[in-house]
């Protein structure tokens, strides 16, 4: 689904109320305390990488027991929250970056083919505008210019002849005098 013109700008704006220095200070602050944890582990592992999943489960149920008596934070939960938070930061650099990839690659695209708007498939004089079927008039969309679909909305009706894009020659001398003048087959 194509956002929005305000979803996208909501969007930024999350991104603009966060505090990146808060967050490096927060997420090397708990590091620090993990590291530290891990130096006071007591069955004697070091447990102080983020890569170690093993750490307390080295730790007998009563070791564990005392272990969580203690008036600070679990040390296996504060390593897994660590973890947790430094891979969905890792992954939201990543996501950015694959943002700034996929603009650049519209950009390139869009500077090697400028956007020539087609023609309009009934007059071929004026620039597509808008993929209609005059409201279900017609038998299928056409790629056409607004006056080509009021043509095929009111100028039919008008003359009282079934709804249909104009012809080349109707839309020239459209184009010629700013008036439809109908070719009504016999
Ligand atoms: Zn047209």
């Amino acid at each position: 689904m194509t956002p929005t013109r305000d979803r996208i700008r909501q969007l930024i704006a999350t991104l603009r109320t966060t505090n990146y220095d808060q967050l490096e200070h927060r997420l090397l602050a708990a590091l620090d305390r993990n590291t530290r944890s891990g130096d006071a582990t007591p069955d004697g592992y070091p447990t102080n990488t983020l890569n170690d999943s093993t750490g307390s489960a080295e730790l007998t149920s009563v070791e564990s027991a005392a272990h969580r008596r203690l008036d600070h934070p679990d040390p296996d939960k504060m390593r897994a929250n660590l973890r947790h938070a430094c891979r969905f930061l890792d992954d939201a650099v990543h996501a950015l970056h694959i943002v700034d990839t996929r603009l650049a690659r519209i950009e390139t695209h869009s500077a090697r083919t400028p956007p020539a708007p087609e023609k309009c498939q009934a007059c071929r004089i004026r620039p597509a505008e808008l993929r209609s079927t005059a409201g279900g008039r017609l038998d299928h969309a056409y790629e056409l210019c607004e006056p080509c679909v009021h043509f095929a909305t009111h100028v039919c009706e008008r003359h009282g002849i079934p709804p249909r894009i104009p012809t080349p020659e109707e839309a020239a001398h459209h184009d010629r005098t700013g008036r439809w003048k109908l070719r009504i087959p016999a």
